[in-house]
């Protein structure tokens, strides 16, 4: 029998039927006026949602295509850069300045915690007279951990500097509070399969006024993902090479919705559902691996009970309840489980997923009074949504 399943990693997220629909229609040119609207109309509306009147580039690629483009469109060979590390996603922009021969200096900050603006402070300050770094590289919503880091802080720290700053928001624009252009960020990739809720296969890529400066002294080799054909071709309401035409489509279906719940509310959705899942999970006693004030609104890591394999966990989870979460990467494998909550989604999906593991650690023989995370979890989500009543209701008799 087919049941849809609950699903619960941080990304590919739930994708709506409407988008789902949208993604069903006929193929159409993708250098005719309609693709040309289509794209016009995508472009302004992500300017909105990053809050940039800057430039937004759509690329027929994964996050990692984008978070690629970010460093071949910035830097020449040899470059100086500092990447701060605290998971496994800014470790991957650190591969990638070094596979195109960037000199990449590694901040490390332990995983489950945030990177502090002081350290970038003082780590930049200690650079001041030597021969420094062009540019700050770092993850604003570490996936790997649960972490959210204090963007806007860091931010204003680079922009002290007069340093460029790329940032990796693959999972967190859309979901949580970004402004490109007020918080001075000068290049920042997200993906559609993300918060936007649309299926995998684009991802968004801005550039500030600076960023375009350095992209002029850049000497990395660009081809597929060079972003002045992407101007060019902008211009004429096209891109440069054949884009997933069927996922623009899903994707543009995705920002009409997303358009007509309202940012803010959006924003405030996912820190509330983000709250109550912390408190479901406290409530079985399963200790968030994030620090509390930096927890990710889109993704919540938790540690296992002793003796549990988070795999075994998982498998169960997917087995008997059809609910699908993800594991710890690279370094947390086994350690922790990771749950999704970015995108289209609701406290009803939440308190789904509570069920499925509240009766799968009872299986493993954990100690769980039945509904507790569920209640738990619900009582949260009210106290985040709904002010409390002012008088008793009176019995109707
Ligand atoms: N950065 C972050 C923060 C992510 O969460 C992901 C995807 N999990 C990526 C980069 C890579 O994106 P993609 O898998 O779309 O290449």
């Amino acid at each position: 029998m087919y049941r849809p399943q609950n699903l619960r990693i941080p990304g590919p997220t739930f994708v709506p039927q409407a988008v789902l629909s949208a993604s069903a229609r006929p193929l159409i040119n993708h250098r005719g006026p309609e693709f040309a609207a289509l794209l016009a109309g995508m472009t302004r509306a992500l300017q909105d949602f990053l809050r940039t009147r800057g430039d937004v580039f759509l690329l027929t690629a994964s996050g990692s295509g984008a978070m690629e483009a970010a460093v071949a469109n910035t830097l020449s060979s040899g470059d100086k850069v500092v990447v701060f590390v605290n998971g496994a996603f800014g470790e991957r922009f650190h591969q990638i300045l070094r596979a195109y021969g960037v000199d990449a200096r590694r901040v490390e900050v332990p995983w489950g915690r945030a990177v502090d603006p002081d350290v970038v402070r003082d780590d930049l300050a200690r650079e001041r007279g030597k021969d420094g770094s062009k540019a700050v590289f770092v993850t604003h919503n570490e996936t790997s951990t649960g972490v959210l880091n204090p963007l806007k802080e860091i931010a204003a720290v680079v922009r002290e500097s007069g340093k460029l700053l790329v940032v990796d928001s693959v999972s967190g624009a859309g979901a949580v509070d970004l402004d490109v252009d007020d918080w001075g960020i000068d290049v920042l990739v997200t993906a559609a399969q993300k918060a936007w809720g649309a299926p995998p296969g684009v991802s968004m890529i801005t550039m500030s006024e600076r960023a375009w400066k350095a992209f002029d002294r850049s000497n990395l080799p660009k081809a597929y993902f060079n972003l002045q054909t992407y101007k060019a071709q902008l211009e004429k309401g096209a891109t440069p090479a054949t884009p997933a035409v069927t996922v623009y489509i899903a994707l543009q279906e995705s920002l009409r919705l997303m358009a007509e719940e309202g940012l803010d509310s959006i924003v405030k959705r996912h820190r509330d559902l983000a709250f109550a899942t912390r408190r479901g999970l406290q409530a079985l006693n399963l200790a968030i691996f994030a620090d509390e004030a930096f927890a990710s609104p889109t993704c919540t890591a938790f540690r296992m009970p002793t003796r549990l394999d988070s795999r075994n966990l998982i498998r169960v989870l997917r087995e008997e309840h059809d609910t699908i979460i993800a594991g710890g990467q690279g370094r947390l494998e086994g350690q922790i489980a990771r749950v999704g909550h970015m995108g289209f989604v609701t406290i009803q999906d939440m308190l789904s997923f509570f069920s499925a593991l509240e009766l799968t650690l009872r299986g493993f023989n954990q100690p769980v009074e039945q509904g507790v995370a569920i209640s738990a979890a619900l009582r949260a989500y009210a106290e985040a949504t709904q002010p409390p009543a002012r008088t008793p209701v009176a019995s109707r008799r």
